[in-house]
């Protein structure tokens, strides 16, 4: 099964696509985390896309398509994939769809988490994470269980907060939203792909409701 992860961001996808790897086994592709690993390890594409991404502008077709290209390609062994802030632009959903029509596995369904705009503010300002295993917090929402200590590694007071979740790039990032992401939700409606959950709910909540979605494509 492979599903798409489509919202603003804060809306909460990358939380979700843990909760789905974990019950479903299903491989996690963030182009958000890609181009970050990117970024950190100095590579030219890294330099390239530094400063768009700080902006919260949208770095360019070419580059993401390239690099979910090869991540498809290197990546066989798995039951399906979950795709995290990718596509993107009309253009980036029409290369995916070819991508993933020469290998024959089509897209089962598109995940729309639907949020009002003025959470989203509140969601990035309190996003932390772990900055050994990339666990993903909220300050108030949802802490690590124990303060100053990830629960999924164990790792001790080594936290850190995105240089992009800040007012100013959350407003260009928003934009970029509604004027080149948001047309997917008509795209993929039209493909009867789409399936919207309110991702206002709490955590555990939104998660079950995804999950009733995921386990009727079984039946
Ligand atoms: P995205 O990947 O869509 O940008 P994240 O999954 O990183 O969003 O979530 C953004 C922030 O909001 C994180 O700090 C996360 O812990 C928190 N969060 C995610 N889902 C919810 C929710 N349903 N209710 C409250 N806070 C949430
Ligand atoms: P994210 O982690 O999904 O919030 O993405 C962080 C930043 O990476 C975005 O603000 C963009 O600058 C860039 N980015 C991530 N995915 C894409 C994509 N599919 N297309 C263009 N830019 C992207």
């Amino acid at each position: 099964m492979n599903i798409i992860l489509l919202g603003p961001p804060g809306a909460g996808k990358g939380t979700q696509a843990k909760f789905i790897v974990d019950n479903f086994g299903m491989l996690q592709l963030s182009t958000g985390d890609m181009l970050r690993e990117a970024k950190n390890s100095g590579s030219e594409i890294g330099k390239v896309v530094s400063e768009v991404m700080q902006r919260g502008d949208l770095v360019t077709d070419d580059i993401v398509i390239d690099l979910i290209s090869s991540k498809i390609d290197t990546s066989s062994n798995h039951t399906g994939f979950i795709f995290d802030g990718f596509p993107r632009t009309l253009n980036q959903a029409d290369a995916l769809s070819k991508l993933l029509s020469i290998k024959n596995k089509p897209i089962n369904y598109v995940i729309e988490l639907r949020v009002n705009d003025d959470v989203l503010i509140e969601r990035i300002i309190g996003r932390y994470s772990c900055n050994k295993c990339g666990e993903v917090y909220h300050e108030k929402n949802n802490p690590t269980k124990i303060p100053l200590i990830c629960d999924v590694c164990g790792e001790k007071d080594n936290f850190m907060k995105r240089p992009d979740d800040n007012e100013n790039s959350l407003k260009t990032r928003l934009m970029s939203y509604y004027k080149d992401t948001s047309p997917l939700i008509g795209y993929y409606h039209v493909k009867k792909l789409l399936k919207t959950i309110n991702a206002l709910d709490e955590i555990n909540n939104v998660y079950r409701n995804i999950e009733t979605i995921l386990k009727s494509w079984y039946l």
